[in-house]
C-alpha cells in the first residue's frame, strides 16, 4: 500500500489554515511519518511550482474561490487527486472573501488595486464546492486544530464516517458550563453557528463571530430578531451575519447596506 501522498494547496486565503497544520508541533512529525508529503509550497525552503499539480491521494486545499484562474486550477488539482478536503471556511463556504460579494466588482477592484484595477481578474468568491466535487469540509477562521487532527488521524485510518457536528455553538458553549455573553452585553452569534470549536471564542469571554459558519437549518430569522432586540439596528444585525457567511444561502439572499 505504502504511505498516502499529501499535497497542500492554497488558494485565496491568509494561509491561516496552512498555519494551523504547521502548529500542530508536537504531532507534525508523527503526521509526516506517516505520509509522503508532495506539495506543500508553505513549508518548502525552496518555492515549488504549485501550477501543475502533482497527483496524490488526499489534497488539502487552503483558501476560496476569487478568481477565472483559481476555477481552472482547483479542477486540476481535482482531476490529480483521490480525496479533496477543504481546510477552513474560505474553501468550505466562501468565508469573509465573500463580504467583497456585495460591492460591484469592478467598484471592489478599483478600492483594491487602486490605479492598477484593469490588470486583475476577479470573480465572486465562492467555496470549492462551487466548482469541483469536495469530499470533507474542515470549516473555521482558522480551522479547529484539534478537528484537523481527529480528522486526519480518521482519514489515515480509512475509518467509515466524518461527520461535522451538526448543533450550534451554543451547545457547545453550555456544556463547559460558560457565562453567557449576553449576559455580559456582548451581542454572539453562536446560536447559529457550527459547534466544533469547544465554543472557544466564549470560552475566553468573548462573543462567536460565526466563523465556522451556519449550523444546518438555522433560524436566521430569530437570530437577527434577538440580535436586535439586543440594541442592534436590523442592517448592522444582518452586517454581523454576513461577516463570514455572505455566501451561505440564508445570509447571501438577506438584503444589505451595501447593494444600492
Ligand atoms: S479560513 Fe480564515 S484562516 Fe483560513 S485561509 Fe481563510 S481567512 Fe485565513
Ligand atoms: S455565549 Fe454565545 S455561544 Fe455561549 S451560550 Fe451565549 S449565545 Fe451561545
Amino acid at each position: 500500500m505504502g504511505k498516502p501522498k499529501v499535497a497542500i494547496y492554497d488558494f485565496t486565503g491568509c494561509e491561516g489554515c496552512e498555519l494551523q497544520i504547521v502548529n500542530c508541533e508536537e504531532e507534525l512529525l508523527d503526521i509526516i511519518a506517516n505520509i509522503e508529503l508532495v506539495y506543500w509550497r508553505e513549508a518548502a525552503t525552496i518555492s515549488p511550482d504549485g501550477k501543475t499539480p502533482v497527483d496524490c491521494d488526499i489534497a488539502l486545499v487552503e483558501g476560496g474561490i476569487t478568481t477565472p484562474h483559481d476555477i481552472e486550477r482547483i479542477r486540476k488539482i481535482r482531476l490529480k487527486s483521490k480525496i479533496l478536503v477543504a481546510c477552513g471556511s474560505c474553501a468550505s463556504f466562501g468565508g469573509i472573501n465573500a463580504l467583497k460579494n456585495d460591492l460591484p466588482l469592478d467598484e471592489m477592484k478599483h478600492l483594491v488595486y487602486g490605479d492598477m484595477a484593469q490588470h486583475f481578474e476577479t470573480i465572486p468568491a465562492a467555496p470549492m464546492r462551487n466548482y469541483v466535487k469536495v469530499d470533507y469540509e474542515l470549516p473555521g477562521c482558522p480551522m479547529v486544530k484539534a478537528e484537523f487532527l481527529k480528522f486526519f488521524k480518521w482519514l489515515l485510518l480509512g475509518k467509515d464516517k466524518w461527520e461535522l457536528p451538526r448543533y450550534s455553538v451554543c451547545i457547545e458553549c453550555k456544556r463547559k458550563e460558560n457565562l453567557c455573553v449576553y449576559d455580559k452585553g456582548m451581542l454572539c452569534l453562536g446560536p447559529v453557528t457550527r459547534a466544533g470549536c469547544g465554543a472557544n471564542c466564549p470560552s475566553f469571554g468573548a462573543p462567536c463571530e460565526g466563523c465556522r459558519g451556519l449550523v444546518p437549518e438555522p433560524n436566521v430569522n430569530a437570530a437577527l430578531d434577538v440580535l436586535t432586540e439586543h440594541g442592534l439596528s436590523l442592517e448592522d444585525a444582518i452586517n454581523n451575519l454576513k461577516m463570514f457567511c455572505n455566501a451561505e444561502k440564508p445570509v447571501a439572499t438577506l438584503h444589505t447596506w451595501t447593494k444600492k
